[in-house]
């Protein structure tokens, strides 16, 4: 196994991963020699005879375990992209490996002994230390050798917990599917859907991992709309029995290091912080949205002429939209051709911003066919690193978008990043691939994100880039989604794929007024789930739910949820952000968007009390933003770029929501 490419750094530009020479073979020598070394590494600095210092300590940390590094970032986003039945097996395999591996680290009593002698003058370094100090009391470094005995049951259950969760989950995309037998019960859904779905002389449509399921908008017999919903809803019952039970065990976890409930412990470290805030944001937000949602319910019963239910919402909000705006999503999409919105709408604003530009470099190769490498360089030509896009749906690639690292940048490393960006868009079978503006949208937030590893300027790799808090990550994101429909980028981008016109001014206008209706549902659908989420992490020490389904409609009511006719755009049952650890994790953190979207909002109230798009406004936000990445408070950065403290009120603006 001497030709195992992770056993050396890469030597493609930018360290970019030897995708070509990389086999599912390597990855299991990888990692048992990745973990090996770093272990060994640790014991090094633990027997080190010299007195603790910052060098010899945490930087000697951020040095330690390269190839485990290198090959769980491929390997993690090879299973995200590309997740063969191999990949698959690979991961139920390392995943209890490497939560324990990360243990005996952070439970290591002499290296967290070591860790707390060190001292420093220097303010990133100190901010540095104070990061690892507090991820081992987090982790239980502080506690008794009984209770860390405890701990380790405890995350040793909650992976295998977790593991089952996400498992049925996609048993049950399949297994739960709609199955009819009559293409009549589909009318409604377009011809080639049809065809598509159709398996044996029966019609299958599987499951999205969402409540409110995409065909519900077009089918036009009610009661195939009902099945339909009931068995989302309703999808892996077993799971509740599992979440109820995870939520049991968070709470002890949480009293075990000091915390009245899992939501406490976890939003500690977060800019929140306290529980109490997070419940005020909320608070302020659930009132007002479910008002609007009824006002938009009363519109949609009238359009249907009886009174709706739950799974007639999406359906008599389309005619609704037809009728009033005279708005069809699909008029738009000739004019957004993928190539032209990456190079034209995305790299063109930020050019304009921050003076960036983009080569594409067809001599690197990414782990599939259809992933594109540019090279990105800097205003004045020097090159800032590499950008990897992979916009293509792919049997073997999860749902939804996001960004990862392949390469984080450093100071320490002398490494420039090496970012990409994932969507889930249809390949077409032949001619141009067309988007819908929602697409549009996300392949701006997307590389939002992107920036925020790009610009990273910072010289510890633990901090570099998005490292910086869940409840702040989405913000820099969501503020690019602004220059999607900014006048001069639009225009620049949005061209008819056959004639080359630029999009009618008029249909833009009612793109926008027909965006506006229906947002009571989306902010009561996303507030619903995040109050879920919120409800089973604020559980005690000791509390245990015999019946799920019932925590879950009490939990809802006491929050003000009490319009039946909008369900959480998760259900428990389904709610993997927040059971499957492997997502991201945002257990008790779901709330997360809606609390960055009050920093965007603010945000993109600056750029346009300032003019809006051009270099002086980029370079502001990209140098007290988006270069110093976790390296320092993110409030603190925050402050920086508005000039005062963030307040809530653009955001009501946005949603509609002013009371
Ligand atoms: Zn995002």
């Amino acid at each position: 196994m001497t030709d195992n490419p992770f056993f050396t750094p890469s030597e493609l530009p930018y360290g970019l991963p030897p995708f070509a020479q990389v086999r599912e073979e390597h990855y299991l020598p990888a990692l048992e020699r990745g973990m090996a070394d770093q272990l060994r590494e640790v014991r090094e600095i633990t027997e080190n005879p010299a007195p603790p210092t910052f060098a010899n300590t945490i930087e000697a940390l951020e040095r330690s375990g390269r190839i485990l590094h290198r090959t769980v970032t491929v390997f993690f986003s090879i299973s995200a992209s590309d997740a063969t039945d191999g990949i698959r097996e690979i991961e139920t395999q390392v995943s209890p490996r490497l939560s324990q591996h990360a243990d005996s680290i952070r439970l290591n009593r002499p290296l967290y002994a070591r860790i707390k002698q060190v001292t420093t003058d220097d303010a990133e370094e100190a901010w540095l230390l104070e990061k690892y100090r507090v991820d081992f009391v987090r982790a239980g470094a502080d506690l008794s050798e009984a209770d860390q005995e405890r701990l380790r049951e405890l995350n040793e259950e909650l992976t295998r917990l977790s593991t089952t969760f996400s498992q049925n989950l996609l048993t049950a995309s399949t297994d739960s599917a709609l199955v009819v037998e009559d293409a009549a019960l589909l009318d409604g859904l377009s011809e080639s859907t049809i065809k598509a779905i159709e398996k044996d002389g029966s019609y299958v449509l599987t499951l999205f991992n969402h409540t409110n399921q995409p065909a519900l908008a077009e089918l036009t017999n009610r009661e195939t709309r009902r099945r339909l919903y009931e068995l989302s809803t309703g999808r892996a019952p077993e799971n509740f029995e599992l979440a109820a039970r995870m939520a049991t065990l968070r709470a002890e976890r949480a009293a075990l290091l000091g915390y009245p409930s899992h939501a406490a412990y976890s939003v500690a470290d977060q800019t929140a912080k306290t529980t109490e805030a997070v419940e005020e944001m909320l608070g302020k937000l659930v009132g007002p949205a479910v008002a609007n949602a009824r006002r938009e319910a009363e519109a949609l019963s009238e359009q249907a002429g009886f009174p709706i239910e739950p799974w007639d919402w999406s359906f008599y909000a389309e005619r609704v939209r037809k009728a009033r705006y005279d708005f069809d999503g699909a008029d738009l999409r000739p004019y957004f051709e993928l190539d032209r919105v990456l190079r034209d709408g995305v790299f063109h604003a930020a050019g304009e911003l921050y003076g960036v530009t983009f080569s594409e470099r067809d001599d690197l190769a990414g782990y599939h066919p259809d992933v594109r490498v540019f090279e990105v360089f800097d205003a004045d030509g020097s090159p800032l690193g590499l950008f990897l896009f992979d916009p293509y749906a792919r049997p073997t690639k999860r749902g939804g978008a996001w960004m990862n690292n392949l390469v984080d940048q450093s100071h320490l490393f002398d490494e420039r990043p090496v970012v990409m960006n994932n969507l889930n868009i249809t390949k077409p079978a032949e001619g141009p691939t067309l988007l819908t503006f929602d697409e549009v949208n996300t392949a701006f937030h997307e590389f939002g994100h992107a920036l925020h590893g790009l610009f990273s300027d910072v010289r510890f790799p633990r901090v570099s880039g998005t490292a910086v808090p869940r409840d702040f990550v989405e913000y820099p994101s969501q503020v690019n989604e602004m220059w999607a429909t900014w006048p001069s980028i639009l225009a620049n981008f949005a061209r008819h794929h056959e004639t080359g016109e630029s999009v009618p001014a008029e249909l833009l206008e009612k793109m926008k007024a027909a965006e506006r209706f229906n947002q009571g549902f989306a902010t009561v659908e996303y507030l619903a789930a995040a109050l879920l989420d919120w409800s089973w992490h604020k559980l005690a020490r000791g509390k245990t739910v015999e019946d799920a389904e019932a925590f879950e409609n009490a939990a809802l009511e006491r929050a003000g949820i009490t319009l039946g006719l909008v369900r959480p755009r998760y259900r428990t049952n389904y709610f993997a952000h927040i059971f499957f650890s492997g997502v991201g994790g945002y257990s008790a953190g779901y709330y997360s968007y809606i609390w960055s979207e009050v920093l965007d909002a603010e945000s993109v109230d600056w750029f346009e009390e300032n003019g809006g798009l051009g270099r002086g406004n980029g370079d502001h936000f990209r140098s007290t933003l988006l270069s110093v990445g976790g390296s320092r408070d993110v409030m603190d950065a925050f402050r920086d770029f508005r000039g005062r403290d963030p307040r809530i009120e653009p955001l009501l603006k946005r949603r509609g929501l002013q009371v």
